[in-house]
């Protein structure tokens, strides 16, 4: 600790695209290993799509999480330690730890921070009151808790205004802890409310359409342009503010399902390497820097005009390694260009699924020879079974 280190290529944060981007990196050029320093301080990594199902009591926990030491690529270290600080116009950043770290290209990948302290009252009564969340390994045991204990009243799910990674994750565990309350009995002597702050259900008009007739037919109070402002948990009750008139009013609930505000990690976003907004500024098509042409980021932390999900980091890291090497071993100019994919599956109940694709001019982009806009059951058993597969096996080996 507090020892100065330096490696070629140095990547910031080891979760779904830091350890994409190394492992294809070493795959297509495997003389780079002894040369990529990772640095991340967490002790585990997430595979954070199946919390939904975790929430809903159909996933175990457990299987969500894996020692980061297990996914360090072969041939890349890896730094424990938080960064802090970049000096980018040096080549340098440093830790919280005090090590100093100097490299001759850098990626990015430092995630998503969520600002539960956003909502006052949120964070003292996360877990208990039937307060829960998705959003974290820590929270995510207290939604299925809520849900199964769940007798009946006022079912509420949020989503803020801010950008959120995963924009489908709000509703699906609505959708899910509808079908399971219609399931146990309790649906007829209750509610369920989704308060959104976004004017739609969905911003593709494609899956939008058939959101509302899911919504439609579960009977569900959708409350447009209306955010949570603060929550009273021992009271249950919850502040909302529409967002048109500025009026605010308080709904009570029996069971609060809440997406905390999120935004850029405090460690990036008073650094040179964001824009204004406090992402990472980079290029929409080559994800390489705009102003430092050596650094190169990818997923939640960056600024592309996308939605922040996994299945957007796998069309980003092949653009990143193949513009990075371009650039070290001919120093020439990026090529690859990102055109904006991103996925969500939107779950709609224990056996059904939207599988939503789309780009960067939400223009739908579908992988399979069906009409992805309805629900389906074999949609639902790939997001389950399938896709934790592909990103373990696959996507965090380099394989795609
Ligand atoms: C409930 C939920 C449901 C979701 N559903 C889906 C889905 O169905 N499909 C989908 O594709 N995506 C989904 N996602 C989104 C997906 O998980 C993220 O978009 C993806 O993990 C982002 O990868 P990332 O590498 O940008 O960030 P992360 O994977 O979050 O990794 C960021 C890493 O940075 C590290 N870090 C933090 N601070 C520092 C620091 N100071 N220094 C160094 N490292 C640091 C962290 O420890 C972490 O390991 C979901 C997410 C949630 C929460």
């Amino acid at each position: 600790m507090g020892m100065n280190q330096s490696a070629k290529i140095v990547v910031v944060g080891a979760g779904s695209g830091g350890i994409t981007a190394v492992a294809q990196l070493l795959r297509k050029r495997p003389a780079l290993k002894g040369h990529v320093l990772l640095i991340d301080p967490a002790e585990q990594h997430y595979y954070q799509p199946l919390w939904t199902l975790v929430g809903a009591g159909d996933v175990k926990k457990e299987s969500t999480a894996r020692p980061m030491a297990s996914l360090i690529p072969e041939g890349a270290s890896w730094l424990q330690e938080s960064v802090t600080t970049f000096i980018p116009k040096e080549n340098h950043l440093v830790t919280e730890e005090g090590t100093a770290v100097q490299y001759e290209y850098l990626i990015i990948a430092g995630g998503i921070q969520l600002n539960w302290e956003a909502i006052p009252g949120l964070r003292e009564t996360i877990g208990k009151n039937g307060v829960c969340s998705n959003y974290s390994f820590d929270t995510v045991a207290s939604t299925w808790e809520a849900i199964s204990n769940f007798k009946g009243g006022e079912a509420l799910f949020t989503m803020p205004s801010t950008p959120i990674k995963c924009g489908g994750a709000p509703q699906k565990i609505m959708y899910l802890a509808e079908e399971y309350f219609e399931e146990h009995g309790v649906r007829r002597q209750s509610s369920v409310h989704f308060m959104t702050a976004l004017p739609n259900m969905f911003a593709v008009p494609r899956y939008e359409k058939t959101l509302n007739e899911v919504v439609r037919r579960k009977n569900i109070q959708t409350h447009f342009k209306t955010e949570l402002i603060e929550i009273d948990g021992p009271k249950q009750v919850a502040t909302f503010e529409n967002l048109d008139t500025k009026e605010r009013f308080i709904h009570h609930f029996d069971l609060i399902h809440v997406t905390p505000p999120m935004g850029p990690m405090d460690f990036l976003k008073n650094s040179p390497i964001t824009d204004d907004t406090g992402w990472v500024d980079v290029n929409a098509k080559t994800l390489q820097h705009d102003r430092f042409p050596n650094v190169f980021a990818l997923g939640d932390c960056s600024n592309l005009p996308t939605s922040k999900t996994g299945a957007a980091i796998r069309k980003q890291a092949p653009v990143v390694v193949e513009n990075l090497i371009r650039l070290m071993e001919h120093q020439k100019s990026a090529e690859a260009e990102y055109d904006g994919y991103t996925s969500c599956p939107l779950v709609t109940g224990y056996g059904s699924l939207v599988m939503a694709e789309f780009d960067y001019d939400k223009q739908p982009a579908e992988s399979f020879p069906i009409d992805q806009s309805e629900e389906r059951l074999s949609m639902f058993l790939v997001k389950k079974h399938f896709l934790p597969i592909l990103y373990w096996d696959g996507m965090l080996k380099g394989l795609m």
